[in-house]
């Protein structure tokens, strides 16, 4: 069952893709046992992290924000379309697909094994600097997993072409005006959601580790394309959202990623709010 948080006059539905097996091999700036006793996981460092996905409907329209890995990876992971239905929701009627960035856990989702449109009539929206990164030509000196990813994204997007929108700041769609906070990717983005004289954040991958990076914002993953700019972005948008109480929706913050974000001294802590 889908989770439901009303803010405003919103109200949003919280959809898992699943759970992606990750490790805590890839925090950097935070010792073993530090990063262990705050987050748990195995003994070898791994552990499970949620992969949430977010609905809401507006003046007829349904929104969804990311799309999830896809059945390709991990068999814990591609549960979107399914937990759609379940809710009563056919990938067939939604109509826009928000997209925080390009990485495999938001964007592969986008297409069936076949290379197909799950979502066939969704026109796409995506940060002109992470749409023009990621559909970038295929460079030899591109680390393994920038390759991978740029010739994976133009699977993704290939049956959404005509319909994929590339967003600035001030560009807004629904209600849905994008904020860069780039760094873990190029043009990573936060999405601002209007909702009646209050707002909320879907922030992405602002936050990997929730149980981590919310009480120790400066630290990163070895993922971030780039750590130091990934951080200040962190800083940034933790400042501007603790600060204006917004409520926000977390790609990969303890399911189903709804809270919000309150001071504690220096630092931060989350409030989850279902
Ligand atoms: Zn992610």
């Amino acid at each position: 069952m889908a989770h439901v948080f009303r803010v405003g006059d919103v109200e949003i539905r919280g959809f898992s893709d699943g759970l992606a097996k990750t490790s805590l091999d890839y925090v950097m700036g935070m010792s073993r046992p530090d990063s262990a006793a705050l987050a748990g996981g195995a003994p070898d460092g791994s552990l499970f992290m949620p992969v949430n996905n977010f609905l809401f409907e507006r003046d007829g329209a349904i929104v969804m924000i990311d799309a999830g890995t896809g059945t390709a990876s991990q068999p814990t992971l591609g549960k979107l379309p399914d937990n759609l239905r379940a809710g009563g929701v056919d990938p067939a009627s939604v109509t826009h697909i928000v997209l925080t960035h390009l990485h495999s856990d938001h964007a592969n989702g986008l297409v069936d094994e076949a290379g197909a449109a799950i979502y066939p009539n969704a026109e796409l929206f995506v940060h002109a600097d992470e749409h023009d990164f990621w559909m970038a030509p295929v460079e030899e000196s591109d680390p393994a997993a920038v390759k991978r990813a740029r010739a994976r994204n133009r699977i993704n997007l290939a049956p959404y072409r005509e319909r994929v929108r590339r967003m600035r700041e001030g560009d807004e769609i629904l209600g849905c005006a994008p904020v860069l906070a780039p760094g873990h990717s190029p043009g990573h983005t936060c999405w601002r959601i209007a909702a009646g004289g209050e707002s909320f954040i879907a922030w992405g991958d602002l936050v990997h580790f929730g149980e981590i990076q919310i009480s120790h914002p400066d630290v990163a993953v070895t993922y971030d394309l780039d750590p130091d700019l990934a951080r200040a972005s962190r800083l940034r948008m933790l400042d501007m959202i603790a600060g204006e109480k917004l409520a926000i929706c977390g790609a990969h913050v303890s399911a189903p990623g709804f809270g919000y974000i309150v001071r504690k001294g220096r630092s931060y802590a989350f409030e989850p709010a279902v």
